[in-house]
């Protein structure tokens, strides 16, 4: 633990030129106030990583990290995705600082619950997450869809933290053995917990988006929550077999039923059952390859072991 610690706060921006201007405010104003205070070192920086947008987003940036020493901006050749920029910030930032924390550009998170998180890392805790009291600000189908996916993650057997999205504290040397976990497909929400390091939470309430739009709608939601749980657990491909050996056992039972028919003269009805089951066993056995088949998708991108991401230009003053 530093007693004085050096904070980067690394903020992913996807075509936030609408956000932008406030967040650098209210965050320079945070972070000045806490320099002021002597809480975190004069050296804290706000960095920048601009996930490809191709809006206003890198020239505001840049801006920023030309004007004043405090902010920093790197720029990614093409959008990687909030996981894979929030690698890329902590990545390029990583010999900058002690401690880190990550938030959204929108800042839909608490800033005023930087300070305690800090706090809480003098108390000795590495890991600190953020942690929203309310989802009143998100929609009635944004709440409900993302408790069903919290509840799903956790009967699959993953540990994740509850109504904890990407704002955190981690310190260096947690962000570093988290930089040891190669994997494309990075669900840090997952994967931070299972590091089992020291951690506490830090709770907030969670504010509506005031500038621009989400960029995360319905179908990105879902290709996350698929991403979230195949990449911790195998579960659902285990579930495909167990439903093979169920459907196996149905067939037997059927079977019988078929011979009684026979022999007990009434046969030849049943084609209504006859199309049902086609339509049912073709339907499962799509699933199932689909679940096989997502399982291998993910295979072949870590085969692949591509870069996570490119930075094409860096303002680190
Ligand atoms: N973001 C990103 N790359 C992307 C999509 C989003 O870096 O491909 C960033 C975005 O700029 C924001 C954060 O991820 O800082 C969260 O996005 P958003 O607020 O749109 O998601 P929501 O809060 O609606 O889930
Ligand atoms: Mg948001």
């Amino acid at each position: 633990m530093v007693e004085t610690p050096t904070l980067v706060i690394i903020v992913p921006c996807f075509q936030e030129e609408e956000a932008l201007p406030g967040t650098h405010e209210r965050l320079s104003g945070l972070l000045a106030g806490m320099v002021s205070r002597g809480e975190v070192s004069a050296r804290s920086r706000i960095a920048y990583i601009d996930d490809g947008s191709t809006d206003a987003t890198w020239h505001l940036a840049k801006g920023y990290a030309d004007a004043t020493e405090m902010a920093c901006a790197v720029k990614l050749s093409s959008n990687v995705g909030l996981q894979n920029a929030i690698i890329a910030g902590l990545e390029t930032m990583l010999d900058e600082a002690d401690i880190f924390i990550t938030i959204d550009a929108d800042l839909q998170d608490d800033i005023q619950a930087i300070p305690t998180m800090v706090q809480r890392y003098k108390e000795g805790y590495e890991i600190v997450y953020g942690v929203r009291t309310n989802r009143r600000s998100d929609s009635w189908f944004k709440r409900t869809s993302a408790m069903a996916f919290y509840r799903l993650m956790h009967h699959l057997g993953t540990r994740s933290v509850y109504n904890h999205a990407d704002f955190r504290l981690m310190d260096r040397r947690t962000v570093a053995e988290l930089l040891r976990y190669p994997e494309r497909n990075l669900f840090m929400r997952g994967i931070v917990p299972l590091m089992g390091f020291k951690s506490t939470t830090v709770e907030y309430e969670r504010a509506e988006r005031t500038a621009g739009k989400s960029k995360y709608p319905l179908s990105k939601m879902m290709g996350l929550a698929v991403d979230g749980i195949t990449s911790f657990s195998i579960r659902p491909v285990r579930l495909v077999l167990v439903m093979g050996v169920v459907f196996v056992f149905v067939a037997i039972i059927i079977l019988a039923y078929v011979l009684y028919s026979k022999f007990s003269g009434h046969a030849v009805t049943g084609w209504s059952s006859t199309i049902l089951s086609l339509w049912f066993i073709g339907g499962c056995i799509l699933i199932g390859l689909g679940v096989v088949g997502e399982y291998i998708g993910k295979i072949y991108m870590e085969v692949k072991a591509r870069p996570r991401y490119h930075v094409d230009q860096k303002i680190i003053k």
